[in-house]
């Protein structure tokens, strides 16, 4: 392809996403923060930066996948900032996970630069992040996405545009109300059958076949010995992480406060989660917080 992309931001996610453009022919400059993360794309041929500002100059696409919002503030605005360098006419695809209010916001800051910004947060985890397969939800312009469709085909098999900025990031939120709740719920089951003497594989065979299935229980049953997939198989290696989880569902609740809608559930989902920062598993996958409620046996 004739696009020459800068990709900003390469842990769990951006790093195989990165390697699918490399891998298609994207001409590619990559920034983070962490020297580890530019070099294992540097020796599979990507252009390496030391800023945001100096990856994003000559780039047609500038895409993100960066924590939280400040994160995504920090990569794309002031001198050392990607829209310090980027040209009118050129496109920013944020594809983190952040609040919409942010995110409309560095939309209108990239619009004052010329410069047209989809929020295109994704699902679907690090395996769906290396073999191409992420749902990736669209807020922006219908015909900037038309033009960007070719470039996120390479990265999710399900594009769905949202409707306008911040739309992406409202659905996504949505979502990991769903994601997060279903994983603590998932591990609650675990831990009942666990003490009630239940084959673990046993219940994964029924609940997968039954009303319970749900996409945290068949990625990541919580516990060893039941999917090889499953990060327990792997001490809870991410993945996802517990933080992010934490981060994505204060994010839903903050959001949720704006628009005064009560989320309970999701409330009580978000202090397991940020519970496992304190008992030092935050970096581990979210579905550890299955250790939290089996701790004393
Ligand atoms: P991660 O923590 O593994 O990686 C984030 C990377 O960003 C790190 O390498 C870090 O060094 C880098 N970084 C932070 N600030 C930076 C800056 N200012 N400039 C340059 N680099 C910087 O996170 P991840 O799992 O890859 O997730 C990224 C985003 O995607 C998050 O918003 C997350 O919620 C979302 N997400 C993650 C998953 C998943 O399964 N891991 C799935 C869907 C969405």
């Amino acid at each position: 392809p004739d696009t020459t992309v800068a990709f900003i931001g390469l842990g769990t996610m951006g790093r195989p996403m990165a390697g699918r453009l490399l891998a298609v022919g994207y001409r590619l400059t990559v920034h983070d923060l962490l020297p580890e993360a530019v070099d294992a794309l540097a020796a599979a041929g990507a252009g390496t930066a030391r800023s945001a500002r100096s990856a994003a100059t000559g780039a047609d696409v500038v895409i993100t996948m960066l924590p939280n919002g400040p994160h995504v503030r920090a990569a794309l605005s002031g001198p050392d900032g990607a829209l310090a360098a980027m040209r009118p006419g050129g496109v920013l695809v944020d594809m983190s996970t952040i609040d919409p209010p942010t995110s409309r916001e560095l939309a209108e800051l990239a619009g004052r630069h010329g410069v047209r910004m989809l929020d295109a947060p994704v699902s679907g985890s690090s395996a769906g992040a290396a073999d191409g397969s992420l749902t990736v939800m669209v807020g922006g312009d219908a015909a900037t996405l038309a033009e960007l469709r070719p470039l996120l085909g390479e990265l999710g098999r399900t594009i769905v545009h949202c409707g306008g900025n911040g739309a992406g990031v409202s659905v996504k939120l949505a979502n990991q109300i769903i994601a997060g709740t279903s994983m603590a719920a998932v591990a609650e089951s675990y831990a009942l059958a666990r003490s009630l003497g239940v084959d673990p594989r046993l219940l994964f065979e029924v609940v997968s076949a039954g009303s319970g299935d749900c996409w945290a229980l068949r990625t990541r049953p919580p516990v060893a010995g039941v999917l090889a997939t499953s990060p327990a198989e792997n001490d809870f290696r991410p993945g996802f992480k517990g933080i992010l989880m934490c981060k994505d569902l204060d994010l839903a609740l903050a959001t949720a406060a704006a628009h005064a809608v009560d989320l309970p559930v999701t409330h009580r989902a978000r202090e397991l989660y940020a519970r496992m920062s304190e008992e030092g598993l935050g970096e581990r996958d979210f579905s550890a917080v299955f250790a939290l409620l089996t701790k004393e046996e």
